[in-house]
């Protein structure tokens, strides 16, 4: 194979694209993004002969700002008979030579995708049975799964992924469920940013009762609700009114104060911060805590509703990771476009020393 089969929100391929080739590039690789605005994914399609899983390799879906998943991938079947869908898709797995544990159909996060649900549905005992037969869907594969993505009722892209370097969820999309009495929506956005950021077993040391943390632009408390529920103490910053029963909790001090100058009376756990405002002002404000120390762990969101949105990430992350380095700070920063982010992405970073 010699391209990557890549999913994004749909309406940000052009951002994927750009994400790709800067960073293929400065790799060392020559590939070609192809998209198609509004579908939901990125091709990443090299010159024939370079071998993609290298590639993959050297862009762990870990790095990438705008993919959800990340798949080696086969060149997309196209006008498949709506009599028989199987045999192109075997045929096209058993001249690969690939083996796999598990099979996974998928399509792109748009209603036409959804759409195909019938579909994907129907053929997946006779998929799984065939290639049982044929002995690419076995037991002990390396744990590596088949991905089958659907565009269209005739077209079908295989693709392969490897454990440590894919999204475990179908589509690549984290679904979490909005607590009952949280006080927005968006509460989602930071308890997703923790899955995506933050290993699960490290959760009882870095999320834990006892912390303290800051919340700037709280209002009306979404993400200060996700900071209580783990049991710590929030200085909610905002000139808005906070949800009354999250202020009963106790576990809250509300300031209606300027979230770019409040200053903390000590340091620190977390910092979280939710303000719409110029991405370079955010990084600015947030640079600041990070070299005071005023906290170890940060999560923000960069707003963009400007159309060069790779290109206004890339400017806000080589300087935070600049100045940091300056200050002899080292960090883990990672950044992502989550599936609860509109218009936006979050960052998460974490100071090491
Ligand atoms: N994360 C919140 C939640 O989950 O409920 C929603 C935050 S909302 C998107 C942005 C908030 O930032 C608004 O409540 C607004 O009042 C506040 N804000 C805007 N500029 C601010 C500033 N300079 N200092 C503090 N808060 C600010």
């Amino acid at each position: 194979p010699h391209e990557l089969l890549l999913y994004c929100r749909p309406g940000f391929e052009h951002d994927l694209s750009a994400e790709l080739s800067t960073k293929a590039d400065l790799a060392g690789w020559h590939g070609e993004p192809q998209s198609r605005s509004g579908s939901g994914y990125v091709r990443f399609v090299l010159p024939s002969e370079e071998p993609a899983n290298a590639l993959h390799r050297d862009l762990p879906l870990d790095t990438l700002v705008f993919a959800r998943q990340s798949l080696v991938a086969l060149p997309p079947l196209e006008g498949i008979s709506r009599e028989d869908r199987l045999s192109p898709i075997v045929a096209q797995v058993l001249e690969s030579g690939w083996s796999f544990e598990s099979i996974w159909q998928e399509t792109p996060d748009t209603n036409d995708g959804k759409a195909l649900n019938g579909l994907i549905k129907a053929l997946e005992r006779s998929l799984s049975s065939s290639l049982k037969k044929c002995g690419a869907l076995r037991r002990k594969a390396g744990k590596r799964r088949l991905h089958l993505f659907w565009t269209d009722g005739d077209t079908v892209q295989l693709g392969m992924s490897f454990p440590g370097n894919r999204s475990e969820q179908p589509g690549g999309i984290l679904r979490l469920r909005s607590p009952r009495e949280a006080p927005s929506r968006s509460t989602l956005k930071l308890e997703e940013a923790w899955h995506a950021f933050v290993p699960r077993d490290a959760w009882p040391e870095r999320l834990n009762q006892g912390m303290q943390a800051a919340d700037l632009g709280a209002a009306p408390g979404g993400w200060t609700y996700q900071l209580v529920r783990k049991g710590m103490y929030v200085y909610a910053i905002d000139n808005g009114p906070m949800d009354k029963d999250l202020m009963a909790s106790g576990q809250v001090e509300h300031l209606r104060e300027d979230g770019f100058t409040w200053v903390p009376p000590n340091r620190l756990d977390w910092l979280v911060c939710d303000i719409v405002d110029k991405p370079m002002r955010v990084v600015e404000m947030i640079e600041r805590w990070l070299l005071r120390r005023w906290c170890r762990e940060a999560v923000f969101n960069l707003k963009l509703p400007m159309k060069q949105r790779w290109q206004e990430v890339e400017r806000c992350l080589l300087r935070l990771d600049r100045h940091l380095s300056e200050a002899r700070i080292t960090a883990e920063i990672r950044c992502r476009h989550l599936y609860h982010d509109r218009e936006e992405v979050t960052v998460h970073v974490r100071l090491l020393s």
